[in-house]
């Protein structure tokens, strides 16, 4: 494969190929250019459908986050905040062609790197650049309002970049997630340091190159690879970084966003759920069964948003489940490159807990209907069968507790109540469904369903117009959409005091 291009790390990454000797790449991404990190440390990317060594890359820590926030800061102050708002906008648009001219190496990457099924990335790969151009076109558009405050005063708010921001992402959708956050807070005038996920950092180390082939200054988007403890944890607490965004994990969740506090910084938190998806008997049977796999098993269930908990009313349940079990056990687990339904998860940990998960759902009882272990002759990655349980104990670790995974639990319902009763159990409220074909019926659960996104007669329903994030412990504030933008803005209220009239009232001419 190659990639004829002026990014040079764009090169470099085209040439890795799975089962080859793994290459150093330095990968602090600091103003202009990258370098090893200031330690000399590196940190191994695997490649999780072999396990074995994709790219060494630099293992980033205090003093690289620090030099990343400073040039952020510098660059805040310097030739970016005299680029205008349209110019911004101009520069997200070129950055998304950009994007767009290297989307098969993208996607490839993500692929590799993620182990997710390639046409999937393909649509990951599109999706950043969506995400850009929906930013770009608001960059000019971010305007304030005039406050009435009597005839002695003119009051109005500016909205001003919020500053340097940190953002601290996920490994399940690397650039899709770097874009969800980045775009927006570029759009609004910030500059940014990005610290990817240790497991997937290598579209990210293209981004940075990318945004200054697109035109944006050094210094405004910067990269720090590195271990959450180590970097994640530097970039939370860092004095220069006026807001952070996180997407992640509740326990990791909660120690960012208890850092951010610390420190006085906003701070948004996209957290995890057990995402329940309701199926009354009136509903559209085989579109609740579309809807339910895709939503189950996309990403190999590694998604925040994953249906994790079918909930099916008692006069279809057992056709329903019967139809899901066979519909799932057709799926074709295989590595990314290799394009099937499923890829394997993304890291040995992964791994280890969501089979963790499987094994003490067994032990608590549940029955299982499909999967439960690592599928025949894929026994050297990180794979798992797709895997649905039922018969689940509600108070049990699987029935609680976030999987991440291609594993899906089944509960019985025979009343409203009771289906609303089990949905809204959890500490969990990032998102939750309903199919029916019952217009009230549907209304009344999307008021009374815990969650920051309610989908209903469909599945991961939104787009980049669409804000997203949770109630209870699945998130503080909202990404995407015109309120995602919002995140990078802090509003400047100018109030003027006017002179007296003249005594004759008439202008003072
Ligand atoms: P997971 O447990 O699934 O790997 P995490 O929520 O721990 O997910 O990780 C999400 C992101 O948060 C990653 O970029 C990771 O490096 C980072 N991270 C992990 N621990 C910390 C921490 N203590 N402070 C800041 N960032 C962290």
């Amino acid at each position: 494969m190659t990639h004829a291009s002026s990014v040079p790390i764009l090169d470099r990454l085209a040439a890795l190929e799975p089962g080859a000797k793994a290459p150093t790449i330095a990968s602090i991404f600091v103003g202009a250019s990258a370098r090893p990190a200031a330690s000399g440390a590196t940190l191994k990317v695997e490649d999780p459908s072999t396990g074995s060594a994709l790219a060494n890359v630099s293992r980033g820590a205090a003093e690289d986050v620090d030099a990343a926030a400073t040039a952020a800061r510098d660059a805040l102050s310097g030739p970016w905040s005299a680029i205008t708002p349209q110019a911004r906008g101009a520069m997200l648009l070129d950055l998304a062609n950009t994007i767009e001219a290297h989307a098969e190496l993208l996607a490839r990457l993500e692929a590799l790197d993620v182990g997710k099924p390639l046409s999937q990335a393909r649509g990951d790969i599109g999706g950043a650049a969506t995400t850009l151009r929906y930013n770009a076109g608001a960059a000019d558009k971010l305007e304030g309002i005039s406050v009435p405050l009597g005839s002695d005063f003119i009051d109005f708010t500016e909205l001003e970049p919020l500053g340097v921001t940190a953002h601290i992402m996920p490994w399940n959708f690397p650039l899709g997630m770097a874009m969800r956050s980045l775009a927006p807070a570029l759009a609004a005038g910030c500059t940014a340091v990005l610290k990817p996920a240790e497991q997937t950092p290598l579209t990210t180390l293209a981004l940075a190159e990318l945004a200054l082939a697109a035109g944006f200054p050094p210094g405004v988007v910067n990269v720090v690879t590195g271990f959450g403890e180590e970097a994640g944890a530097a970039l939370a607490t860092h004095p220069l970084i006026d807001g952070v965004t996180f997407t992640g994990s509740v326990a990791t969740g909660r120690l960012v966003g208890a850092a951010a506090g610390g420190m006085l910084k906003p701070v948004v938190l996209e957290l995890g759920g057990k995402n329940p998806m309701i199926i009354f008997d009136d509903a559209d049977f085989d579109r609740a069964v579309d809807a339910a796999l895709d939503g189950a098993f996309d990403n190999c269930g590694q998604v925040c948003s994953s249906v994790s908990r079918l909930l099916v009313q008692d006069g279809i349940r057992s056709a329903f489940l019967d139809r899901f079990v066979e519909r799932a056990s057709q799926l074709k687990v295989a590595a990314g490159l290799d394009d099937a339904d499923i890829g394997p998860l993304v890291s040995a940990e992964q791994h280890a807990k969501v089979l963790g998960h499987i094994k003490s759902a067994r032990t608590d009882g549940a029955t299982l209907r499909l999967g439960g272990g690592q599928p025949a002759g894929l026994d050297r990655g990180y794979f798992v069968e797709p895997t649905v349980f039922q018969d689940v104990d509600p108070a049990s670790a699987i029935a609680r507790e976030e999987t991440f995974g291609p594993v899906v639990t089944a509960f019985p319902f025979s009343t409203e109540t009771e289906a609303l009763t089990l949905a809204n159990a959890l500490p969990y409220g990032l998102v939750a469904g309903v199919h029916t074909s019952d217009i009230d019926r549907a209304m009344r659960f999307a008021r009374r369903l815990a969650a920051g996104s309610v989908w209903i007669n469909g599945w991961f329903i939104g787009g980049v117009q669409a804000p997203t994030g949770g109630v209870k412990d699945s998130g503080v504030g909202r990404e995407r959409g015109i309120a995602g933008i919002h995140n990078y803005l802090s509003i400047k209220n100018i109030g003027i005091q006017l002179h007296p009239s003249p005594s004759d009232g008439r202008p003072d001419d």
